[in-house]
């Protein structure tokens, strides 16, 4: 089976292979790791090694803490504002879809949210982001500036780093961080909820800025606050042992695949054949600008949304699972995360040949 949900979505085969064998006994320990103290010497090893792992993918400068958190990437939307808001009392939001408007009724709730559209029409009525070059900070005032690189819903994925100056930028690389190589220093924060390219849902990264974590408002969640969470290596309190473990053997599978590079690789691959396959087709319909069509989220539409219902129900006889698109956009969307490998993409191409012949 090929599972092609948004999130939680599946992991590479081989971690949940290896997580089985030692699910009941980890390490010779006669336990589950979900059952060692997180203060142990055994799972500090697990959290310590998931963190250096993560640092080694993407290359994080040491004047970055890293965060293991609770709450997903939701839960970042209120811990962003309440910790590096400061004494200002605004900031910007981009907005290019639905994760980026979710963000901004979150940040409402502690301070004036300048938002701005940063979408353009483009040719042929598909939807396009504007250049970075073109994106504006409202004032010297903001605290920050908030957008989310890749739009799970719409399908939409910024490739351009926006320069912000001395105006700390934020992003929410929930659905596709870890898929390609990324400059951390051009950011103030990245978090991701994990449910994606990461491990299990309910566990949440943040990659901070030492500078930003000074600035937390007192009555900021202790298990939100950034600096506290740091100075405790994120066992302020009990933290998601058994997701994090997950985490860092995902971690482990993606240096073993070549590291960012490589998988940056695959994923292009994976996400041409898919598009140009939906592009060669008169039956099938994608509706982004090729330069911001998103290499994880893939949404698509058929002829006619009457013929939706069929095409899930026989995707899911094929053992090709959750195909349909969110209730805001209609339509289909193939998740393609890192776990996905190729042989599942072109598994999905058969089948939408195989649909598509058939209504003639
Ligand atoms: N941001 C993006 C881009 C997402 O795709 C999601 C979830 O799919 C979230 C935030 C919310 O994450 P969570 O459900 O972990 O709170």
């Amino acid at each position: 089976t090929y599972n092609f949900c948004a999130g939680p979505a599946m992991l590479p085969a081989a971690v949940m292979e290896q997580a089985q064998k030692e699910f009941i006994n980890w390490n010779n320990t006669g336990v589950s790791v979900m059952e060692l103290s997180h203060r142990s010497k055994d799972y500090m090893a697990v959290a310590t090694a998931a963190e250096q792992d993560l640092r080694d993918l993407l290359a994080i400068p040491d004047n970055y803490k890293v965060i293991f958190s609770q709450g997903g990437g939701r839960g970042q939307f209120a811990a962003v504002p309440l910790n590096i808001l400061g004494d200002k009392n605004q900031a910007d939001y981009l907005l290019t879809g639905q994760w980026s408007k979710s963000a901004v009724v979150e940040g409402k709730k502690y301070c004036q949210v300048n938002e701005s559209s940063i979408l353009m029409p483009s040719t042929y009525g598909m939807v396009a982001v504007k250049p970075a070059s073109q994106w504006q900070v409202s004032s010297k005032d903001t605290a920050y500036v908030h957008y989310c690189p890749n739009e799970t819903i719409e399908g939409i994925e910024i490739n351009d780093i926006p320069e912000t100056g001395d105006i700390p930028l934020v992003a929410d690389m929930s659905s596709n961080i870890l898929s390609k190589p990324l400059d951390i220093s051009k950011f103030g924060i990245v978090y991701a909820g994990a449910q994606k390219n990461i491990g299990p849902s309910g566990l949440g990264v943040v990659i901070v800025r030492d500078d930003l974590l000074d600035k937390a408002r007192q009555e900021t969640p202790s298990i939100f606050n950034y600096k506290l969470m740091a100075e405790n290596d994120s066992m302020f309190n009990t933290p998601p042992t058994y997701s994090w473990y997950l985490a860092g053997l995902v971690f482990k599978w993606l240096k073993a695949q070549g590291g960012l590079t490589a998988i940056a690789e695959i994923n292009a691959e994976k996400a041409k054949l898919l598009y140009d396959y939906v592009d060669s087709s008169d039956f099938y319909g994608n509706n982004v600008a090729a330069g911001n069509r998103s290499k994880m989220n893939v949404p698509f539409t058929l002829a006619s949304s009457e013929l939706d219902t069929a095409f899930l129900q026989q995707s899911q006889e094929a053992n090709l699972m959750a195909l349909k698109g969110h209730r805001i956009v209609g339509g289909m969307r193939a998740s393609i995360y890192n776990a996905m490998p190729i042989e599942g993409v072109k598994a999905l191409i058969g089948f939408m040949e195989k649909f598509e012949r058939a209504q003639r």
